[in-house]
């Protein structure tokens, strides 16, 4: 369904400013400062940034300009919002946001520029709940689903799954709603910003739930089969693993437990006496209540409080999702790499990512294990090591997060996605002069030309 209205020129143009993705206001200097992104590794390189104020503002900057690309909030590693020097950036910051319940129904309409943060409280106040978190809450919906951003457990997908309705600005200036059901919603959640301007999503609901969160410390490797893996991993409604890979076995278990949901215990390995963060010697104060004490939902699922708002990061991240069936060898494999990967590694991550639908999800038609990397804040120590994990894990099939740090060509990344051409097609449906197709996104699709 499309609608059309008249566009206006309500929009705040920030050229030349001092602003950055992680501040929500643009701070006028007069001198030229970059925009960059959350961990600082990427200075986008736009001749202007634009903040409307309304919807039709907004629209009027999209049908106006020949590219562009949307910022969220910043939380990507790569990139994958640069529209190139002669794009524009668009930040939905300053557009009005909102948050729209229906506890009847059970769903939620979320604007484009809200953070999870904001949208799990306000579901919260109505006694409802979103299935599932990534471990910071901080960072945009829509940019996250875009780029297929997921939490931990065997039976949850990744945050996208959650969405029923997507409503795009598209290349025109128009108005779409692709829901769920439609061919086309395949392709329109987990859409890397490349069909338009996400300014609404419809998300399920379910009632709110308590969670107790437990941790525990040096899980054995030795005798960890593939069932055994399993087992670990299903214990409970989300399961972690965190490994420095300085020594075989995995350093904490993190066990989010709904009190709603049996729960067996889990005896594989020591109680923490402590308060853990997951990258070793970093205080655990910013972390979520752990010791199995009950609480909503949103104040556990994710690793990190709400209420602690880092506004950079000192580090770079990769991940790789590949068939839940391989992870044990997949575990193998890196074991044989870990003299290349530990002396830049923060933490590494392991979870479980239920299948599903969308045609560029890193989960899409597979349960999946994803090996996360928190890598030290140097692009050129870490990407070596990089490397070393995509070799390790190319036999596997692996699919890079699309928000974080990878050198997997785009060739090998088009044979990965089976339905990457009904992708393709759909952008070009939506898009046809490629406004919202930046380099990274032109590398992926390749067939639009
Ligand atoms: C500390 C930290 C923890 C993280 N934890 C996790 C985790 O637990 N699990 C996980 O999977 N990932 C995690 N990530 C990665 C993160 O979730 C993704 O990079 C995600 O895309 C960030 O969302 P964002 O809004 O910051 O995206 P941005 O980097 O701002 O944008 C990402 C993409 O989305 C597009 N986009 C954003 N908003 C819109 C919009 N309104 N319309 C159209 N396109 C849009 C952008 O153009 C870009 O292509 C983490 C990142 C950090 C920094």
């Amino acid at each position: 369904m499309t609608e059309t209205a008249p566009v206006t020129d309500e929009t705040a143009t920030v050229t030349g400013e001092t602003a950055t993705s992680t501040g929500e206001t643009a701070t006028a200097t007069g001198e030229a400062a970059p925009v960059t992104n959350w961990a600082g590794n990427i200075t986008y390189t736009a001749k202007e940034l634009h903040r409307p104020r309304s919807l039709d503002a907004l629209r009027a900057v999209v049908a106006e300009s020949a590219r562009v690309r949307v910022l969220g909030s910043g939380h990507s590693f790569n990139e994958i919002a640069e529209p190139g020097p002669e794009g524009v950036l668009l930040s939905l910051a300053e557009l009005p946001p909102a948050i729209d319940v229906d506890s009847a129904g059970r769903t939620v309409r979320v604007s484009g520029g809200v953070r999870y943060a904001e949208l799990a409280r306000a579901v919260h106040r109505h006694g409802l709940a979103l299935a599932n978190m990534a471990s910071l809450p901080h960072i945009s919906v829509a940019g996250s689903v875009a780029t297929g951003t997921h939490g931990s457990g065997m039976g949850n997908g990744p945050l996208a799954a959650a969405v029923r309705e997507v409503e795009l600005v598209v290349a025109d200036g128009s108005v779409v709603r692709i829901a769920r059901g439609e061919e086309r919603f395949g392709g329109a959640v987990t859409a890397l910003g490349a069909l338009g301007v996400v300014t609404a999503l419809t998300l399920d609901l379910e009632p709110a739930f308590e969670v107790e969160q437990y941790v525990f410390t040096e899980l054995p490797r030795e005798g960890l089969d593939q069932a055994g893996f399993e087992a670990v991993m299903g214990a409970a409604y989300s399961v972690s693993l965190f490994t420095d890979w300085g020594a075989p076995g995995f350093r904490q278990v993190w066990v989010k437990r709904r009190t709603d949901q049996p729960y067996a215990g889990f005896d594989r390995a020591a109680p923490a006496t402590e308060p853990m963060h997951p990258v070793p010697g970093m205080p655990a104060v910013n972390c979520t209540a752990q010791f199995g004490v009950a609480g909503p939902w949103h104040e556990r699922l994710p690793h990190f409080r709400a209420e602690f708002t880092p506004s950079s990061g000192d580090e770079l991240q990769s991940e790789y999702l590949l068939p839940r069936a391989s992870a044990v060898e997949a575990l193998d494999a890196m074991a044989g790499i870990r003299d290349a990967v530990a002396p830049v590694l923060q933490t590494c991550e392991i979870r479980t990512v239920a299948a599903d639908e969308q045609w560029l999800s890193p989960a899409h038609g597979r349960d999946s294990v994803a090996l996360h990397f928190t890598w030290v804040a140097d692009t050129a120590a870490v990407l070596p090591a990089v490397r070393r994990v995509e070799a390790a894990l190319d036999p596997f099939g692996a699919r890079p997060h699309w928000g974080k740090v990878f050198t997997v060509p785009p060739a090998v990344l088009r044979e990965r996605y089976p339905r990457l051409g009904g992708f393709a097609a759909l952008a070009g449906e939506l898009d046809p002069s490629g406004k919202f197709a930046n380099t990274f996104v032109q590398g992926v699709l390749d067939a639009r030309g």
